[in-house]
């Protein structure tokens, strides 16, 4: 699947629809309309959000795309955001082409669209873009906000959870932070100039110090991208290092960066691509950067859906739950883990592999899932039994089970339809279904041998427990 974008792409790549130029950089108002049209003539796929407003005014706009937009459908969701450091211009002209190319060709990427969301932000300090400007031309771009602050410094700092950089936490990365914590992106990628490298977590640490539990994913992510640039001198992406990937402390050390923040609180894996040595390329080359960028530019999408992802709901009301936190067994550390959103949605990138998977909340029954990756991406939905349902046996439901001990099967017989879980001696539930009124048989032939505690719960909230004992 990964490949048809990359044909799909070679053949759209001059095709535009909305008459921007790709060699200059923009005007602000210039900017501001294009983000509008584009939403405007796209409502169903589009909607253009205002992230926050600058110091001086500006609008930080993110365009987000994806099809049937207004369901509010539950997808993986990427964020792309550049211009962080306002004199560091050429990826948010990429970004612009990256929405005209989408929204041109929407039906060319119908099926990407219904799969993911995908965020862009374009310009991300406009005050350090614009400094300075009053006929809204791009003069004097600086590298920080208007109170002089270094914007990718200035974020909560993994390892002294302060502000490390001493300044207060400014309007820009406020907006940022109450963005994402609302939006719940599940990957996104901040973009710079100033050097060519793929840069990924931690910032904060060299890797002999402290790696991310997804280290070998970033790396993989990262060959991919760096493998799909189109660059024909072999020079692109080598101004680091050979293989035009890094680990972000090995480069050199920051704290407070976006990259971290994102990663670590967040839960939302980000990476930093710096994408040319000059800072603000000369605009005639805007397009050879397009040329040799688009199709890696779409490798994050394919990384986006491979993993696990579903929805959690509660087992007796089956409501959607937000917070649920799912943890990889001997695999998550430092914050790695994530959780659900306001839609009991998760998505949790992962490389191929067979992970145990526990997912928890307070009130709940943890549940443990084994869960298997090839590739591509699995569906695994889960029901969480809330604890303390209250108990009234004899008025509401009645329930045997047979035989103790047991071996393959269990019989559960009720005088009602109820639902069952059976979770082992650490709570950890292990399998659940349906029962109906009468004799029900319950395969447990693949839990080993040992004490289990079975749960029936009706409709109503009734709940018995019956210990078993598999041999
Ligand atoms: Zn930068």
């Amino acid at each position: 699947m990964k490949r048809v974008w990359l044909i799909v792409l070679t053949a759209l790549i001059w095709l535009t629809g909305y008459a921007q130029k790709w060699d200059e950089y923009p005007d602000y108002d210039t900017y501001i309309s294009f983000m509008q049209n584009i939403a405007q003539q796209n409502e169903d796929i589009c909607r253009l959000d205002t992230i926050g407003t600058s110091i001086n005014g500006r609008l930080i706009l993110c365009m987000s795309i994806t099809s049937q937009i207004k369901a509010d459908l539950p997808k993986p969701r990427f964020f792309y955001s550049a211009a962080m450091h306002g004199n560091e211009l050429t990826g948010a002209v990429m970004l612009m082409r990256l929405i005209d190319t989408l929204t041109a060709n929407k039906e060319e990427f119908a099926a990407l669209l219904d799969n993911i969301q995908i965020y862009i932000n374009p310009f991300a300090n406009p005050d350090g873009t614009w400094n300075n400007s009053t006929d809204g031309k791009i003069k004097n771009p600086v590298r920080y906000n208007a109170n002089y602050v270094d914007l990718n410094r200035n974020y909560k700092d993994i390892a002294t959870k302060n502000n490390s950089d001493g300044k207060k936490t400014q309007p820009e990365t406020q907006a940022f932070m109450d963005y994402q914590l609302q939006h719940r992106f599940h990957m996104s990628c901040n973009l710079h100039t100033g050097s060519e490298v793929f840069n990924y977590p931690f910032d904060k640490y060299t890797s002999s110090v402290k790696t991310h539990a997804d280290r070998q994913w970033f790396e993989d992510l990262g060959k991919d991208f760096v493998a799909a640039l189109q660059d024909e001198s072999g020079t692109y992406f080598k101004s680091v290092n050979s293989s035009g990937v890094i680990d972000g402390g090995d480069w050199y050390v920051i704290g407070g960066s976006r990259q971290d923040w994102s990663t670590y609180y967040a839960h939302c894996p980000e990476v930093t691509l710096e994408l040319s040595d000059d800072y603000i390329p000369q605009a005639d080359k805007l397009p050879l950067y397009w040329v040799r960028l688009h199709k890696s530019l779409f490798v994050f999408f394919d990384y986006l859906q491979q993993g696990f992802k579903g929805t959690v709901t509660d087992s007796v009301t089956g409501k959607q739950l937000d917070g649920v936190k799912i943890e990889i067994s001997d695999h998550d550390r430092d914050s790695s883990q994530v959780y659900t959103d306001s839609q009991g949605f998760y998505n949790r990138c992962i490389k191929q592999g067979t992970y145990s998977v526990k997912f928890s909340k307070d009130g709940y029954n943890d549940k443990v899932e084994e869960i298997a990756m090839t590739g591509g991406t699995e569906t695994v939905n889960i029901e969480l039994v809330p604890k303390n349902v209250s108990i009234d046996l004899a008025k509401h439901m009645q329930a045997e089970i047979y035989p103790v001990p047991a071996e393959n099967y269990i019989k559960i017989k009720c005088d009602k339809e109820a639902r069952f879980a059976i979770a082992d001696i650490k709570a950890a539930e292990r399998t659940d279904g349906v029962l109906h009124g009468g004799e029900n048989t319950v395969d447990i032939s693949t839990l080993d041998a040992g004490v289990y505690t079975v749960m029936i719960y009706s409709k109503d909230g009734t709940l018995i427990t019956k210990k078993i004992i598999k041999r």
